[in-house]
């Protein structure tokens, strides 16, 4: 079952879900997710209201239940990571709630421990056990405020640059998964190769983004600098979301144009470009709502 193939009959974009487990000291009991099947089923139950009225089932390409391992997850989006030395543009997204697995899916819990390792090191890893990965001698094609372009030969290059880069995250807060939920983090990796057959050179990229969290802000909560910024991720990811439907719906007007994080991601996304989206959930009912709307979000895109 080869990617390619496989997307030739689902198109360019895909979505998995991926509930996390239950951390020490969550009830376990409190789940939302009754029900998650081999075919990327999924049935969610709300909480507050009894019977079927409150079963809402969802459908994606795949659904990892809370015992999925980084590996496995790894060993499933593998095919899809190389094609971008076929000359594939690639972008692999994790959107969810702050809390619900999305730099656990794209960085790992602890870089140290190899069968921890997310997406980002495994994809790296992968791409220089094939080839040598350059950078581009170009500047990027946006402006963006910080982004910086490096060379990298190995994999324990790119562990050191993501590392500065998550310590540089957005600050003004002092808790690091309060800093990186207020932020988009972008790693790009330009890709540069030969066509085996006509030895005109390919360009390419693989976008690996884990998202800011998509939360609601209570407005009643926040106040100036933190509800603009709180307003502008909202703009920013709802922007994506119609970016992603524009595409799977093929229509002629993809809108781009309505934040920075599609700008710079443009090229990136559409024509024959690849997009998975990672949605993450939390299964605690306390994040039913949260939930509900993270898939609802996903439903519109797939
Ligand atoms: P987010 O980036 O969406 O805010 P995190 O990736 O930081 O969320 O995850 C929140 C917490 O849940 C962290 O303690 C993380 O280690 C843990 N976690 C997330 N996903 C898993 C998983 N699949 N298995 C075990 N622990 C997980
Ligand atoms: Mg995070």
């Amino acid at each position: 079952k080869l990617f390619n193939e496989v997307q030739e009959l689902k198109g360019n974009i895909r979505v998995y879900c991926r509930i996390r487990p239950f951390l020490s000291g969550e009830n376990r009991k409190s789940t939302t997710i009754d029900y998650i099947g081999e075919n990327g089923e999924l049935l969610l139950v709300n909480p507050f209201k009894q019977g079927k009225d409150g079963n809402h089932s969802f459908k994606f390409n795949r659904v990892f239940g809370p015992a999925a391992t980084q590996e496995e997850i790894f060993l499933d989006i593998q095919p899809l990571i190389r094609s971008v030395l076929d000359g594939y543009n690639v972008c692999i997204f994790a959107y969810g709630q702050t809390g619900s697995g999305k730099t656990y899916t794209m960085t790992g819990p602890n870089l140290s421990t190899k069968e921890d390792w997310g997406v980002n090191y495994r994809a790296l890893n992968d791409l220089f056990n094939i080839s040598r990965i350059m950078n581009s001698s170009q500047p990027n094609g946006l402006a963006v405020p910080d982004a910086s372009l490096h060379l990298v030969n190995s994999t324990s290059d790119v562990l050191e640059l993501m590392q500065i880069g998550l310590a540089n995250r957005a600050v003004g807060a002092t808790a690091l998964n309060e800093r990186s939920s207020r932020s988009h983090s972008i790693v790009t990796v330009h890709v540069r190769g030969a066509d085996l057959k006509t030895g005109a050179t390919l360009r390419s990229s693989l976008n690996l983004v884990d998202l800011a969290g998509s939360e609601r802000v209570d407005r009643s909560e926040v106040t100036g600098d933190r509800l603009r910024e709180a307003q502008h991720i909202n703009k920013s990811l709802s922007a994506l979301g119609d970016v992603i439907f524009a595409l799977s719906q093929k229509s002629s007007h993809v809108p781009y144009r309505n934040s920075k994080l599609t700008q710079v991601l443009q090229s990136s996304l559409g024509g024959q470009a690849k997009t998975l989206m990672f949605v993450q959930i939390n299964p605690d009912v306390k994040s039913y709502s949260e939930t509900f709307s993270t898939l609802k979000f996903a439903e519109r895109v797939s």
